[in-house]
């Protein structure tokens, strides 16, 4: 594994950027950029620059962010060797952002609130199919998988079907309808890949995941600040029973609710699937995935 770490900032008003930034780091086109952008008259120009965390151009790259008063965006990341995937106990399943459909509760989706948090919604369970917006159909095709912006797996009917006859365990599936602009639901030939198991809370020794608007229920809404890796960290205990589908106990992102779930932006889970998983998901030629390997603590 090797941890990589990407700056993006407006240097418009950085005389020679390359001059004064990039160079006296030694910082070439192998990892840094200067653009120059001219939109509507106005001139404004961005560097960007990624590289691994023990690049020894790093530290100086910084020193020259911090003499020019600059505090660039900042995000980290770790990449994986496909040996060190293969070996990982589980691995979050990330789905890329532009691509997601938008599907849930505000599309008629159906929830059973009973056990969930009144607050925040966290442990809401699916009790329909899984609806989701007509105009997004086009982002489905040509594509074997896919998500909803909630973390909701999407995958085509063959690939369900190859799913299904692995033997995975804590797997099941919905059926994924289409509302159209004109109100109608339409069946589609897709299926949504379901967990059964929810795994015990993390170790707090997870980074890259903490509360960002804490719930009173503990349990939401979690948020990934870009410039921490995110690395899911559980007890050595909490995963000697795992399937090869799971989802975390912690539910993400943005809180919507009012107790009115036709309006309701839920938080997620997070999807947690092993090595076997996404082998099946790599054999049909699914893109669009990030596969993170979780980490493994004794205590
Ligand atoms: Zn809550």
């Amino acid at each position: 594994m090797k941890t990589k770490v990407r700056f993006f900032d407006n240097v418009t008003d950085v005389p020679d950027p390359r001059k004064s930034i990039l160079e006296p780091a030694g910082c070439g086109p192998d990892v840094a950029e200067v653009d120059e952008i001219v939109i509507q008259g106005t001139r404004s120009v961005y560097l960007r620059a990624a590289m691994y965390v023990d690049d020894p151009r790093l530290p100086i790259l910084q020193g020259r962010f911090q003499a020019l008063g600059l505090e660039p965006l900042e995000s980290r990341w770790d990449e994986f060797t496909e040996a060190e995937l293969d070996a990982a106990p589980l691995l979050v399943m990330l789905y890329d952002n532009n691509d997601q459909v938008f599907g849930g509760p505000r599309l008629g989706t159906t929830y059973d609130m009973s056990e969930a948090c009144p607050r925040c919604g966290a442990g809401a369970r699916q009790t329909s199919a899984m609806i989701i917006d007509g105009e997004d159909l086009p982002k489905l095709e040509g594509r074997r998988a896919a998500a909803t912006y909630y973390d909701d797996m999407l995958v085509d009917e063959k690939m369900a079907e190859q799913l299904a006859s692995a033997g995975l365990s804590g797997l099941s599936f919905r059926g994924v309808c289409a509302r159209m602009e004109d109100g109608r639901r339409v069946e589609l030939p897709w299926q949504q890949v379901c967990a059964t198991r929810t795994l015990p809370r993390m170790s707090p020794r997870s980074t890259g995941i903490e509360p960002y608007k804490p719930c009173a229920c503990g349990r939401s809404s979690f948020t990934n600040p870009s410039e921490v890796p995110l690395r899911l960290t559980y007890r050595a205990k909490d995963v000697a029973d795992i399937r090869d589908v799971n989802v975390t106990w912690e539910w993400c992102g943005e809180v919507k609710f009012n107790g009115d779930v036709s309006k309701a932006v839920f938080p997620c889970p997070l999807f947690l699937v092993t090595p076997k998983v996404r082998r099946i998901y790599l054999g049909a030629g699914v893109t669009g995935f990030k596969w993170l390997p979780i980490r493994v603590v004794e205590d």
